[in-house]
């Protein structure tokens, strides 16, 4: 266990990184606000690099050529000054020849401006013993190359320059120039060749310190340019998310919601277009509702209207119909068609009135613990001599565990007493398959005929009011076209759903699925019931896979309670 939970922890810290990138790509995409910062940062820290190291390599040039041109001028006017004394000089031995070479360094260092030195005799002279020694500077020792040695040996009259490392107080080096140049001793000693070392330390702080506040100054910026980003970004995509949200409560049928318009500007103008844009649609919506309930309640009052002439005409056709045999044929005949299409009315005006009830809102569900197999079992019954005129055979099929579902029996049995009617009515005859099963959640019906079915454009329809598939077809039972339409209102009602499956030839099935309490029905109405029947049936009439078993096969034949009507 324990190690089964290290696995997971293992597990879940490798995929972090993997989460992390998801996050950071799903923030990429969703946020504008983000995407504009980030792309100002990253492009204005690109210029900013550019344009920084630019201006710092010409300005290091810049201060080193500089320092160059100083140290080369100093180094000239400090030879020139002594070689002016050595030229004037008429030392010849030893001693003043010693004494003449200290003056002329101490002239070199006080017009150099550096004490750094060395001075070395020509080693091609050969040795002389009245030659002053030479003399090395600790700073320069090691420093001088002997490229620059020979260049200047082999062109004496020249100054020639290098850069070098001088080694610093604390052990360390800084930068430097050494300047070579030439001095001619008196006395036939000869040739001396004179280096001054110059630091260039303090240019080398001065350009560190000027790179540190570029720097500095270069975070700032961007820093200051990602800051007004945000701030100019939020400006403009607040108005936009703002807008954003309205719509989508006014799509979420929120119609009264407005977006603030201040300003003048392009926001001010898009607020405006949408507030104009959700007004217009307010009030054609309001329109259209007001027209809808205007001829919900057109209908319902022309159905109260008609059911007082409608019931003096039932009883005085009642009362010929029940004389008919008193009547010469043709007589007999008109009285029995005005007795058919007089119940045929009052039937149409039952379901006009039933439907406007619910166009109202004004249908409140008579709930009572219900067995929908006794249910079915009590329609099929009913409805025997009707199936036998057509010559269909009804059997009911309820796998085992009916419990008792929280329904409006009398809205259920108007269902099933349709679907039976429109099974029978479009059955060719053929046998007729009731199915009732329930799971914990819901109970489920559906009626399944082998008749003559629909298309699939006619089974999309099939729900409308008034329609049919074929209105010349000769009726039993005399519908209305409203019947599958209060069906679905009954069922919508219970928050179930009302499916049909049919094909050309090979019957249809209408599946009534329902939930099984009011506490289901609360869920329900959030999420859909899942129905305890296959709405596609399985048998070697429907199209599809291959048959496994025999009609409703939802559980083994011997739990399966089997009702012939
Ligand atoms: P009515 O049966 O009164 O015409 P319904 O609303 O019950 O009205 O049905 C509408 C139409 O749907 C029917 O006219 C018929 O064309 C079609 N229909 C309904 N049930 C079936 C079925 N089991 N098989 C074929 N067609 C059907």
């Amino acid at each position: 266990m324990a190690a089964a939970d290290e696995s997971r922890a293992t597990g879940s810290w490798r995929e972090l990184p993997r989460r992390l990138w998801a996050g950071v790509r799903s923030t990429w995409r969703r946020s504008l606000q983000v995407r504009t910062v980030f792309i100002t940062i990253g492009l204005s820290t690109l210029a900013i690099l550019v344009i920084g190291l630019y201006i710092s390599f010409s300005v290091a040039s810049n201060l080193f050529q500089d320092q160059r041109s100083r140290v080369l001028a100093a180094s000239n006017n400090a030879t020139t000054a002594a070689q002016l004394i050595l030229d004037s000089s008429d030392a010849a031995d030893r001693g003043s020849l010693q004494l003449l070479m200290q003056a002329t360094l101490d002239t070199v260092t006080n017009i150099a401006g550096t004490d750094v030195v060395a001075i070395f005799r020509d080693p091609a002279a050969g040795a002389l013993s009245i030659a002053p020694p030479d003399q090395l500077s600790p700073d320069l020792a090691g420093v001088i190359s002997s490229d620059l040695r020979s260049q200047l040996q082999a062109h004496p009259e020249s100054q020639y320059w290098q850069s070098v490392a001088l080694e610093n107080a604390t052990g360390g080096t800084d930068p430097g120039i050494v300047v070579g140049s030439a001095l001619q001793f008196p006395a036939g000693v000869g040739r001396y060749e004179l280096y001054l070392g110059y630091n260039l330390a303090e240019a080398q702080q001065t350009l560190a310190f000027m790179q540190v506040t570029g720097t500095v100054g270069a975070i700032a910026l961007i820093a200051l340019l990602s800051a007004i980003t945000l701030v100019v970004v939020r400006g403009v995509i607040e108005p936009i998310r703002t807008t954003a949200s309205t719509s989508r409560r006014l799509a979420a049928g929120d119609l009264g919601v407005r977006i603030p318009e201040r300003g003048e500007d392009e926001l001010a103008s898009l607020a405006a277009s949408f507030n104009g844009m959700a007004d217009s649609l307010q009030a054609r919506i309001r329109e259209l509702a007001e027209l809808s309930v205007m001829q919900q309640r057109f209908v319902s009052d022309v159905s109260h209207e008609l059911r007082t002439p409608l019931t003096t005409i039932r009883l005085a056709g009642d009362v010929l119909y029940g004389q008919r045999e008193d009547f010469a044929g043709p007589t007999a005949r008109t009285v029995e068609l005005l007795h058919t299409q007089t119940e045929r009315f009052e039937r149409l005006l039952g379901d006009l009135l039933e439907i406007s009830r619910y166009d109202a809102g004004s249908v409140t569900l008579a709930t009572e613990p219900t067995n929908l197999v006794h249910l079915a079992g009590d329609v099929i019954e009913e409805m025997h001599g009707l199936a036998r005129e057509r010559g269909s055979e009804v059997r009911l099929e309820a796998p085992g565990g009916h419990l008792d579902a929280d329904v409006d029996p009398r809205r259920i049995r108007r269902i099933v007493t349709n679907l039976l009617g429109n099974a029978i009515e479009h059955g060719e005859g053929r046998p007729i398959v009731v199915a009732v099963d329930s799971n914990a959640t819901a109970v489920a019906l559906s009626v399944r005929d082998y008749g003559l079915g629909m298309t699939a454009e006619a089974a999309e329809r099939v729900f409308d009011r008034f329609w049919r598939a074929d209105p010349s077809r000769v009726r039993t039972i005399g519908g209305t076209g409203l019947g599958l339409a209060i069906s679905l209102e009954d069922a919508v009602a219970h928050e179930g759903r009302l499916d049909v499956w049919s094909h050309p030839g090979q019957g249809s099935v209408f599946r009534l699925t329902l939930p099984r309490s009011s506490k289901a029905r609360t869920e329900a109405g959030a999420a859909g019931v899942e129905s305890p029947l296959p709405l596609e049936p399985h048998d070697p009439e429907a199209s599809g896979p291959p048959p496994t078993a025999s009609v409703g096969a939802i559980l083994p034949d011997d739990e399966r309670e089997v009702h012939d009507a």
